[in-house]
């Protein structure tokens, strides 16, 4: 029996990866990442070890060309798709506003937001031609409630973009049982923290959580991965944090 197609985003570190990694007993993956080839391809053989088949899918989400070799790569793989998990984000250096310049909040947006929107229309495109539902989660940020003053104001808007995304696009497409939701970490142990030129920022950050630690990327992967669920089957336009009550 062939499995369900979940293509993940962002697939080579952190989030990404651990999703694809708990992912692998039920779903085939095609895993796109931007610049780590050697971490996707981490992420295919450990998933090809629990018996899914896999696709790698490089290319960077905010630019058109790389998005349509992405799902010419999962098409020529799988020929359909199931879930997006729309997964790659960025940070950047801590900063005030009156520091940023338009090409950081440019990057940002082309990233995070429309790059999001843009994967998430191919997906909608072919799960309406497929005719059988799917699911989109959509990864957000905590940033998104909490507005990330003195930090990066440019992230948190971005994320905060994604909800409402999340909540537009899955009125427009609940009919076709296409659940859409997002899923908004808080602070999360993953390699994010150092790109954006703070490496011990979890650490910094844990006593201030109300449950005194940062998360793994293993306990975002299993929200995400129950959104994608049958288990899920009700639940759309809404966004679900992972945050430990921050
Ligand atoms: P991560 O460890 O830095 O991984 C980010 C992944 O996104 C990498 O696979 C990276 O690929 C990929 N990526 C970045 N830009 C891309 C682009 N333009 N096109 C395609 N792929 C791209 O980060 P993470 O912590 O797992 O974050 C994953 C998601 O969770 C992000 O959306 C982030 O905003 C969100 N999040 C994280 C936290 C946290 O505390 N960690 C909290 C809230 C929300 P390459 O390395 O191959 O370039």
């Amino acid at each position: 029996m062939s499995r369900p197609v979940m293509l993940i985003t962002g697939a080579s570190a952190g989030i990404g990866a651990a999703t694809a990694r708990l992912a692998s007993p039920d779903y085939d993956l095609a895993l796109n990442y931007r610049s780590d080839r050697d971490g996707a391809a981490a992420a295919a053989r450990l998933a090809e070890a629990e018996g899914a088949r896999c696709v790698l899918c490089p290319g960077d989400v905010s630019r058109a060309e790389d998005r349509a070799v992405i799902y010419d790569a999962l098409e020529h793989a799988f020929g359909r798709i199931d879930v997006l998990v729309n997964n790659a984000g960025i940070v950047d250096q801590s900063a005030k506003l009156t520091d940023m310049t338009e090409d950081r909040l440019t990057r940002m947006f082309n990233i995070n937001v429309i790059g999001a929107m843009l994967m998430a229309k191919e997906a909608v495109i072919r799960m309406q031609a497929q005719g059988d539902g799917g699911a989109i989660i959509n990864i957000s940020s905590a940033a998104a409630r909490l507005g990330s003053g003195n930090q990066y104001v440019d992230y948190a808007a971005s994320k905060a973009a994604i909800d409402t995304f999340t909540k537009g696009l899955s009125d427009e497409v609940a009919a076709d049982n296409i659940r859409v939701t997002s899923v908004r970490p808080g602070i999360i142990d993953t390699a994010i923290h150092a790109k954006g030129g703070e490496p011990d920022r979890a650490d910094r950050l844990a006593p201030m959580v109300p449950m005194r630690r940062k998360g793994t990327a293993e306990e975002v992967a299993e929200a995400i991965l129950w959104l994608a669920s049958q288990k899920a089957s009700y639940v759309t336009g809404t966004t679900l944090d992972v945050t430990g009550g921050r």
